[in-house]
């Protein structure tokens, strides 16, 4: 077993380690050690705030954490705990990728094994799918199609863009997005096992722990008060952007608009929101907005986690807030965390104060 193995767990090679290893997994899981310890670690910070946590400093441990990881999220059996699991595994591995790729001191060290991209195309069968050209990646119009499939927002759909020869093109920044995709679609693949008994028995209590994650999750779900002087820094920015009649990028429309759902706003009212800033049609925010929501799409979106606000670049001003009492873990803990501090009288909500119908904007 090696480093990388346990990096890209997902990796055929590093299944084929495993296999290798010939490990007694039911022994390991009985042992209830730190195998399962990290396991667990993996799928409930994937819930909590979008993030596997820090590998742990054994090789072995930690790739071997991931099948046992991959045991507890089919014994939840929740298709929401399924895809937060693998969208958290997906994002580790393109940010280790992409680290590795940009750290040249790391290139430098020809004792350190690295994965290169045509390593991730060929693992991905994306080798004859896939051409680089001048304007970033041309890509076979059937493979987009399978990656994106999972995807939010207009620009990644079909008719917003160049299509020759039966080709998409993309953004070469556009890439990390379809290979980020591709991982999460192979660690989803195949859940949930068909777990036998003797697995199952002795990892009950850790699929508890799990599941109530799971449900303090659907809990900050349930907020139902918009009072945006309490909203997290990143968020009131947001807002202001859409104030300014400012352009957002895809991953801060996706951010404010699951945001603005999660706590408890409709669509007219987030469409009347937007409706000061020209660049929010008001056909495509409401199409969005339900797809967000999980109106017309199978999933209910939750807004990202302060870990992914920052790799886009949305977590901006941050407070003592996010720093002390939050840990920066997730944009809804915080204003979950601001309305508990509050006295009641001081909590207005915006859609009191602002009357039925009226179109206004927060402050
Ligand atoms: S730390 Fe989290 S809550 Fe605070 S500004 Fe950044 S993304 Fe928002």
């Amino acid at each position: 077993m090696k480093p990388l193995h346990a990096r890209y767990p997902f990796l055929a090679p590093s299944r084929t380690a495993v296999e290798e290893a010939d490990v007694d997994l039911v022994g390991l899981i009985r042992e209830d050690g730190p195998v399962v310890e990290r396991a667990v670690e993996r799928v409930t910070g994937a819930l909590r705030d979008g993030s596997i946590g820090n590998a742990h400093p054994g090789t072995r441990v930690e790739l071997l954490s991931y099948p046992v990881a991959r045991v507890l999220v089919s014994l939840v059996d929740e298709r929401i705990c399924t895809r937060k699991y693998a969208h958290a595994e997906a994002t580790r591995a393109i940010s280790l990728f992409s680290a590795a790729r940009n750290d040249t001191a790391e290139l430098a060290s020809a004792r350190t094994e690295r994965l290169s991209l045509s390593d991730l195309f060929a693992e991905f069968d994306l080798a004859d799918a896939l051409r680089e050209d001048e304007e970033g990646y041309c890509v076979a119009v059937g493979t987009y199609l399978r990656l994106v499939s999972d995807l939010w927002g207009d620009e990644w759909r079909l008719v917003n863009r160049t299509l020759a020869g039966g080709e998409v093109t993309i953004a070469s920044e556009e890439l990390y997005s379809l290979l980020e995709e591709a991982i999460s679609q192979r660690v989803s693949d195949g859940l949930p096992l068909s777990v036998p008994e003797e697995i199952a028995a002795p990892l009950e209590s850790r699929v508890e722990t799990v599941r109530s994650v799971l449900s303090d999750l659907d809990l900050t779900r349930e907020i139902d008060t918009v009072v945006p002087e309490r909203f997290p820094p990143c968020m009131k920015a947001l807002l202001d952007s859409i104030q300014k009649g400012e352009h957002l990028g895809h991953h801060s429309r996706f951010a404010i608009t699951a945001f603005l759902t999660s706590i408890g706003m409709s669509t007219d009212e987030i469409v009347d929101l937007y409706m000061v800033n020209s660049s929010f049609g008001e056909e495509m925010t409401r199409y969005q907005t339900d797809h967000i929501r999980g109106e017309t799409s199978p999933t209910e979106y939750t807004p990202p986690s302060c870990a992914t606000m920052q790799s886009y670049g949305d977590c901006v001003n941050k407070d003592e807030i996010c720093e002390d009492e939050i840990n920066e873990s997730h944009p809804l803990n915080y204003y979950e965390y601001q309305l508990e501090q509050a006295d009641e009288d001081e909590l207005v909500d915006w859609r009191e104060e602002n009357g039925d119908g009226e179109t206004a904007t927060p402050d």
